[in-house]
């Protein structure tokens, strides 16, 4: 079996092995990653013979691929791992089960990040099977702990320049091809990240004397605790917009209808003016626009009729690009304005850098695209998400986070949601593009 129908059935067969990552290890089965690994080895026997597998930081597998030149090679990544799918009953196929129906393959991982790992695969096998050699050495780089920022990507880094790898271009997960994500704009947009927004971990911690429920005190933890909250809600960080995101409207502009055209087509004069306007529009334009603060865990008394002696919340805030962590955190410090609440970095990664779009990588990706997905603009963008690039633009200067699919507003409501799927010819398309990018090397 080649092609199209062999990418089809790899891909049901590694949704049906639940790499589960989990914060907690003890709830993961690690042995699933050993039947992955062993998988991939069946359904991919001329990748295995041709490249150079090596098996890294456990589970993740690092691939050299020898190209005919010593040019500077290509890593493509993808990661063997999935989330947790929570209520499997809520699902309208088993996530678990990789169903065909209805022109999808249905299942956890089908886009995050199994399909594009078993496109990546697909496109290399067939190339193999038809005698091409890349032009210059192609790297495939597959983690194995990405959905709990596991090391496997940090691990790869070091590998890679242990062996003086310097590559041209680094291509992960990242944007899709999508519709309607911008007002105005009909054409299919590829958004390709060429950035990722920082992420910072705190604590906050208010402390008090604690107590019998029946004689409370004013303004005790939990109250001081709240009112610091409801502050970081009402001062949002300002809004600005990163030249990556003018770029992103400036080639949208041309395609886009008016009056928009001309407001994305100036939108480096206007940037003050849309940097106002996108908060506005809804909670996604919102986080393209600024560093985002999200309080996702609270705890207090560990009794119903116990007054809480400290109460904490987690806040997680994604740092926008030219923002640093340390501002980030003495932002919230300044918003709480309360010398009893406590804020405590518990992790912080700064930005990204952003990756050019002015040369001949970028314009690579831009050719191949338009030869795949005729019709289609490529759009550079800021990912609002982190991924394991992340541990390669630290290092190189040229990553690209970018997953060749088509994806509907409800496909990517899937990830790490309920009901994930990939369409078929979706796939099909994937493998060819990442087949049409090796040929171009
Ligand atoms: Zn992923």
């Amino acid at each position: 079996m080649k092609g199209d129908d062999a990418a089809v059935e790899a891909l049901r067969a590694l949704i049906r092995i639940p790499t589960v990552s989990d914060w907690d290890p003890a709830r993961e089965d690690r042995s699933t990653f050993e039947t992955i690994l062993a998988e991939l080895r069946e359904r991919f026997p001329r990748l295995h013979a041709a490249c150079d597998v090596e098996r890294i930081a456990g589970d993740a597998l690092l691939v050299r691929w020898p190209g005919r030149t010593r040019e500077a090679p290509v890593v493509l990544m993808a990661h063997l791992d999935v989330v947790p799918v929570g209520d499997a009953s809520a699902w309208t196929h088993p996530p678990f089960a990789g169903d065909l129906a209805d022109g999808h393959v249905w299942g956890r991982g089908a886009l995050d990040c199994k399909g594009s790992l078993v496109a990546t695969c697909q496109a290399v096998e067939d190339l193999v099977e038809d005698g091409v050699v890349p032009g210059r050495d192609v790297w495939l780089s597959f983690g194995c702990n990405e959905e709990v920022s596991g090391g496997a990507a940090k691990d790869a880094v070091a590998v890679l320049r242990e062996r003086a790898v310097e590559p041209w271009f680094v291509l992960d997960e990242g944007g899709a091809i999508v519709q309607g994500a911008l007002p105005g704009v009909d054409a299919p947009m590829a958004v390709v990240g060429v950035s990722e927004k920082g992420t910072v971990d705190v604590q906050l911690i208010a402390r008090g004397d604690g107590g019998h429920a029946s004689a409370p005190r004013r303004m005790g933890p939990t109250s001081r605790l709240a009112r610091a909250i409801l502050r970081l809600e009402r001062k949002p960080f300002p809004s600005h917009l990163p030249d990556a995101t003018v770029d992103m409207l400036e080639r949208a502009g041309s395609h886009a209808r008016m009056p928009y055209a001309v407001a994305f087509r100036h939108a480096r004069r206007l940037r003050p003016v849309l940097s106002r306007v996108l908060p506005r529009l809804g909670h996604e334009t919102a986080a393209m626009a600024r560093t985002t603060v999200a309080v996702t865990q609270l705890s207090g008394s560990p009794g119903a009729n116990v007054i809480a002696a400290t109460a904490r919340a987690h806040v997680n805030m994604r740092v926008m690009v030219g923002e640093t962590v340390d501002g980030a955190v003495e932002r919230i410090r300044s918003t709480i304005k309360d010398p009893h609440v406590e804020v405590v970095l518990v992790s912080g990664d700064e930005p990204s850098p952003v990756s050019p779009t002015d040369d001949a990588a970028y314009a690579l990706l831009e050719s191949t695209l338009r030869d795949v997905f005729p019709g289609s603009v490529a759009v550079p963008y800021v990912m609002l998400a982190a991924t394991d690039s992340r541990h390669f633009h630290r290092v190189w200067p040229r990553v690209y986070r970018f997953t060749p699919f088509r994806m509907t507003a409800a496909q990517r409501a899937s990830i790490h949601g309920v009901d994930e799927r990939i369409g078929i010819d979706d796939l099909r398309d994937g493998v060819a593009w990442y087949r049409r990018l090796i040929e171009q090397l």
